[in-house]
């Protein structure tokens, strides 16, 4: 059975692309088919997966939605890119916030991602959306439409605030429209233990959350190799294929993978 994964946190620049990126690319390394979806109208994955122009893509994700609100035909296949480290993407472009827009008029709004999931579902093992940094309708979509909302935080900025307003916009979306949705974990990221700030951070997240919800003991180091792959459009595995952040996203993938197809 396919599993659904929404990378979501509403904050920018706490490592959801990057995540989404090395996931998605990790599953298919473990043998699964991967469709990654980019929900974000920077277009980040992607950019990070080598379409350097996602705006001038003549299909992305902006399309098939738009196809689904006007109730005109569509294949899931349409407008793919395939990498060539093994995963498919449905490419995600400036067109989304035109969308997002689009989307408070029309019924049924917070579900018009899952009409295009739930078709691809049949297809793949497993699904993962790069969201973009909002709580927006685009994110409430990608909520909608998962199985499981894992959450990116990063040690640099205190997000304990902001943490708490997601998981409460995940409740939410459980109670009214998804009620099958959980959370995968929060997952610690460009953490360097060196400083006794990361080690604050990382002990109030688990003080705080520990007890309610899986927060990953894998934490994923910061790393200057990470932080290059967007530009090369690569995964980590590639690029940097023993590097300690590479190491953290194939621990991480293992025990995803066993929850997948
Ligand atoms: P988001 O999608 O949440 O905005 P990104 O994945 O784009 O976050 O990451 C934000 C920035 O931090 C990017 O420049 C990225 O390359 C960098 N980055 C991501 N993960 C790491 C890491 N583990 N170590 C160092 N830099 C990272
Ligand atoms: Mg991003």
């Amino acid at each position: 059975m396919c599993k659904v994964i929404s990378i979501a946190n509403q904050k920018g620049g706490v490592g959801k692309t990057v995540t989404a990126v090395n996931l998605a690319i990790g599953l298919a390394r473990e043998g699964k088919k991967v469709l990654a979806i980019d929900n974000d109208p920077q277009g980040s994955l992607t950019v990070s997966l080598g379409y350097n122009e996602p705006d001038n893509l003549d299909y992305s994700l902006a399309t098939v939605m738009m196809k689904i609100i006007n109730d005109e035909p569509w294949d899931v296949q349409d407008g793919l890119l395939h990498h060539s480290e093994g995963i498919d993407i449905m490419p995600g472009n400036i067109e989304l916030s035109g969308l997002e827009i689009t989307l408070t008029g029309v019924l049924s709004r917070e579900t018009v991602l899952r009409e295009y999931v739930n078709a691809a579902r049949e297809q793949y093992d497993a699904i993962i959306l790069d969201c973009m940094p909002s709580l927006g309708m685009m994110t409430i979509n990608a909520l909608a439409c998962a199985d499981s909302v894992l959450i990116p935080c990063s040690v640099g900025y205190l997000p304990l605030k902001g943490l708490q307003q997601l998981i409460k916009t995940i409740g939410r979306v459980k109670r009214q429209l998804n009620p099958k949705l959980e959370i995968e974990g929060i997952l610690l990221t460009m953490v360097d233990t060196r400083t006794n700030y990361a080690k604050d951070i990382i002990e109030k997240v688990n003080e705080f959350y520990a007890d309610k919800i899986n927060v990953f003991k894998n934490q994923i180091p910061m790393s200057v190799r990470a932080a290059e792959i967007s530009a090369e459009g690569t995964s980590l595995y590639a690029y940097d294929p023993n590097g300690k952040a590479s190491n953290a996203y194939m621990a991480l993938v293992k025990e995803i993978a066993r929850k997948v197809g």
